[in-house]
């Protein structure tokens, strides 16, 4: 069983040698457990934050712990009735070839359905986020103006779907010309390159009346555009700040919190955070049916960005967090 461990906590940018690969036996399932082969492994932004010491809403990483994921894997040896050898199903292996999971933990996947990759992304936690913040928090109404950034990411091309879905002008940003040629292709209303010049400039020609609802995925100089440009009683799901990741150091300049909070007071802005589980036992469920119902008719597309091999996650979860990656970033393990 290869897998690759957590070997040092990163300074800033996460290095090769913050992983180490080993190899040792394939374990055996104990009672009620079932030993599982990774086919597809997910590389997600929060596993930044699980690789530092810092306290967060998940418990960090032990040194020489395999590094944590959400993985689709088929079924190799099962001690419970209902799972076979050559099921599919969705687990937490994390960076490995094989794992050993308790049965209960488990969902089993239905290849006719939808590609099982699609569990570790638009029909998965990443879909699921972007629908469960847009629709609880963000609550766009026909007509309204919804931005989000990250927009070509699992979450944020979601948003930008689900909002138009909704009857919401989407304005999609996204680093580079490949990502927003690609929002063109999405169909959103319209789409910013926030690493090209005057991005506050060219927001507030996209959005001439305003934005009413901005998804936050990632903070840092876009929302520093956005914020002029909330409207009275604009929401701001917080979801993500992806920009600031592997910061070192808080940004140079003026604090400018006393502005942000004037902003939210004279504009009574609603900036609510979340994380994705606490809607999972309210809106899991619908997120299924509707996101599954979307998939299908080709209301909602989506993009995979595939990695060959577990040998290469490391480079591809550098290369996601810099934003190399155009959709979900997902290895192909076996
Ligand atoms: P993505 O695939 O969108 O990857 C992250 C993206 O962040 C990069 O591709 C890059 O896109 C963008 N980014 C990185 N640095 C910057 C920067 N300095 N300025 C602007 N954008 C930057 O990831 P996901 O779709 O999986 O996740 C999106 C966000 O949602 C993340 O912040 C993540 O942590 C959060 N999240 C939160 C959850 C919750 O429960 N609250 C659950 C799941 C995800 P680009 O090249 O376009 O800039």
């Amino acid at each position: 069983n290869r897998r690759l461990r957590l070997a040092s906590r990163p300074h800033g940018e996460p290095a090769p040698t913050d992983f180490v690969h080993d190899e040792v036996p394939v374990p055996s399932p104990g009672p009620g457990q079932v030993l599982l082969r990774t086919l597809h492994l997910s590389l997600d932004p929060y596993v930044r934050g699980r690789m530092s010491a810092a306290k967060s809403y998940a418990a960090p990483m032990e040194l020489g712990d395999v590094i944590v994921g959400g993985t689709v894997s088929e079924v190799v040896e099962s001690t419970v009735e209902d799972l076979s050898p050559g099921d599919v199903v969705l687990g937490y292996g994390g960076w490995q070839e094989y794992s050993v999971e308790d049965a209960a933990g488990l969902r089993r996947l239905d290849p006719a359905v939808a590609p099982v990759s699609t569990a570790l992304g638009v029909l998965g936690m990443p879909g699921f986020t972007a629908y469960a913040g847009l629709l609880a928090i963000g609550r766009p109404a026909p007509g309204e103006t919804v931005a989000v950034a990250a927009a070509t990411g699992p979450v944020g091309s979601a948003v930008a779907q689900i909002a138009q879905l909704r009857g919401a002008r989407a304005i999609g940003i996204a680093g580079g010309e490949r990502k927003v040629a690609h929002l063109r292709e999405l169909g959103v209303d319209a789409a910013l390159d926030h690493r090209a010049p005057d991005l506050p400039g060219r927001l507030a020609d996209a959005a001439p009346d305003g934005i009413d609802v901005y998804f936050e995925n990632v903070g840092g100089a876009v929302w520093d555009a956005v914020l002029p440009q909330l409207n009275e009683f604009a929401r701001v799901p917080v979801c993500g700040l992806a920009a600031s990741y592997n910061a070192t150091a808080l940004p140079e300049g003026p604090d400018r919190s006393g502005q942000l909070m004037g902003a939210v007071l004279t504009r009574s802005l609603t900036l609510r955070g979340f994380i994705q589980r606490e809607f999972v036992p309210t809106m899991f469920e619908d997120f299924l049916r509707d996101m599954g119902g979307w998939v299908a008719s080709g209301q909602v597309r989506y993009t995979e960005d595939v990695t060959e091999g577990l040998d290469r996650a490391p480079e591809a979860f550098v290369g996601m967090l810099r934003g190399d990656n155009l959709g979900k970033t997902l290895v192909r393990v076996a």
